[in-house]
């Protein structure tokens, strides 16, 4: 079975095929299918947006699709940059741009009180069966002052992993894929799935 994949990260979309390699569905980026279709993520929480980019890349397709949404909720900021995680510098935007707002924000705000949680919700829709299932997961880590490493993406370099001595951006991607919100969120919908024999 062929599922689209609502995703135009490509480091999201190579994550998610190793998460899911062990089930052997085929995985295709919805570009592939229907470029530049419109994935938009407007909605206030990572679930509803999840859903929405799924329902779109379905719509846009006419085949099952999977979405996911997620970021990093840092307690000393109030939860931001949360849902807003991959346009918190605003216009322009990078993942250089986003790192350096956060460090400017935390300026001078102790070690122990920047905890920090990249949260992710990962949904599967199929139209044409009126099935949507959306599963989420969390990943806790610490926000340095300094970058570290040149792996994974985004907040990667700022994202502390106490229990590894590391960021995310020094860890591998099968290291990430053990432990990460986007695991935790993606097993679980791949094992719903799969126990309700909606994909085979
Ligand atoms: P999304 O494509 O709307 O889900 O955007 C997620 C944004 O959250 C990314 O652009 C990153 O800024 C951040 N983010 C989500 N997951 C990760 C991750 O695994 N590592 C680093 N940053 C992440």
């Amino acid at each position: 079975m062929r599922i689209v994949v609502a995703s135009r990260n490509r480091h999201k979309v190579a994550e998610i095929a190793l998460l899911w390699a062990e089930h052997g569905w085929t995985l295709v980026p919805v570009d592939a299918l229907a470029p530049g279709a419109e994935l938009h993520e407007d909605e206030p929480t990572f679930e509803e947006n999840a859903l929405a980019k799924a329902r779109q890349a379905a719509a846009a397709t006419g085949l099952p699709a999977v979405g996911d949404d997620s970021g990093l909720e840092v307690d000393a900021l109030g939860g931001a940059p949360g849902v807003r995680s991959a346009r918190y510098a605003g216009d322009p935007c990078d993942d250089g741009r986003n790192n350096a707002k956060l460090l400017a924000a935390l300026r001078g705000v102790p070690e122990a009180e920047r905890q920090a949680r990249y949260r992710c919700a990962a949904a599967f829709v199929d139209p044409a069966r009126g099935l949507e299932l959306v599963r989420t997961g969390a990943c806790d880590g610490r926000i340095l002052e300094t970058p570290r490493g040149n792996g994974g993406f985004g907040y990667d370099p700022l994202f502390w992993l106490a229990a590894l001595g590391r960021t995310m951006a020094e860890i591998s991607v099968d290291a990430k894929n053990l432990l990460s919100h986007r695991a935790a969120a993606f097993s679980a919908l791949g094992a719903a799935l799969k126990a309700a024999k909606f994909v085979v």
